[in-house]
């Protein structure tokens, strides 16, 4: 074999080489493509990343520390909507501004999951004439038969738009239903020994679904949304009720400032402690990696000592 030969042949594997090479790096990502989830709200986008786990690239369009209600998409917002295989809201009572998004879509290959489809609604309770009658309250995730259903909504459009990987996402919907159980036992059977029976909350009405379930009372400053101020009558009767009543500790809300929890503790000398509706997580809860369930497990810890249950 002549040198000019060896030389023809050697660029030919060469050339052959990264033919295969380049074929194989096209293949890859596309054997290996990630369903693309685009979620609204902390609890969905919980649900969504333990479902897809390492098949799924889950992200949460509410940035860290900004408050869920009065949330509206930037643009770019909206292209990554556009270019997502799911996109998952709440409802149309957490995102108002969901259906216009959707109908503006021009992705029609787009899967948009309502998790709150199926789900039962209990009306809203509004301090704000401001708000749209006939609303229903939107923390559908603090009743947790609703959020199993929420759970069901999210895994059908997975399976749906990767069939491939079908029993997959089924497996870990069901875990994350199981966990659900749990936690509702663990509430149910803690919440039953209250001394007790009144949450009463510094902030707005998040938490009508979870007192509802477990038999309690849930007297808030704001209604469902926080934008409102409560008005002075509001927190004057607040604070007549606690009198009366010897309550010993006001909640607060995440991720606001809890001016509204500290004047009523200052006016009854009661003490404050955190209920986390988990709308959304600030960038350190980000970091460490805290869950949903964290969020739950944390406010029964603060609900135990609040209303002295044992
Ligand atoms: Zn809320």
């Amino acid at each position: 074999m002549n040198f000019k030969r060896v030389i023809v042949l050697c660029s030919l594997i060469v050339l052959v080489g990264s033919f295969f090479a380049c074929t194989k790096r096209v293949q890859e990502p596309s054997g290996m493509k990630k369903l693309k989830v685009i979620t609204t709200l902390f609890p969905i986008y919980d649900m969504a990343k333990k479902i897809g786990e390492d098949k799924a690239d889950v992200s949460l369009l509410l940035p860290p520390g900004v408050e869920a209600h009065s949330f509206e998409p930037k643009p770019s917002d909206i292209v990554k909507i556009n270019e997502a295989d799911v996109f998952v809201y709440t409802g149309k009572f957490m995102e108002p501004w969901a259906e216009d998004v959707i109908k503006g879509a021009g992705n029609k290959n787009l899967i948009v999951v309502d998790a709150s489809r199926g789900t039962t609604m209990i009306p809203g309770v509004f301090h704000d004439a401001d708000e749209p009658a006939g609303s229903l309250d939107p923390h559908i995730w603090l009743d947790f038969d609703n959020a199993r259903i929420m759970v069901k909504n999210i895994v059908q459009a997975f399976q749906l738009k990767d069939a491939a990987n079908r029993d997959f996402y089924e497996q870990k919907a069901n875990d994350y239903s199981t966990k659900l159980t749990e936690l509702d036992d663990l509430y149910k059977k803690t919440l039953a020994t209250c001394r007790e029976k009144k949450i009463v909350y510094g902030g707005h009405y998040a938490f009508g679904y979870l007192a509802k379930r477990y038999g309690l009372k849930y007297l808030a400053a704001q209604g469902v949304s926080p934008d409102a101020e409560p008005t002075a009558n509001d927190l004057i009767k607040l604070v007549e009720q606690i009198k009366k009543d010897k309550i010993k500790y006001v909640y607060y809300e995440e991720l606001t400032s809890p001016k509204i929890a500290e004047t009523i503790a200052g006016e009854t000398q009661t003490k404050m402690l955190l209920l986390n509706a988990a709308h959304n997580l600030s960038r350190d809860q980000i970091d460490q990696g805290i869950s949903f369930f964290d969020i739950l497990h944390r406010d029964l810890d603060n609900l135990r000592v609040g209303l002295e249950c044992k």
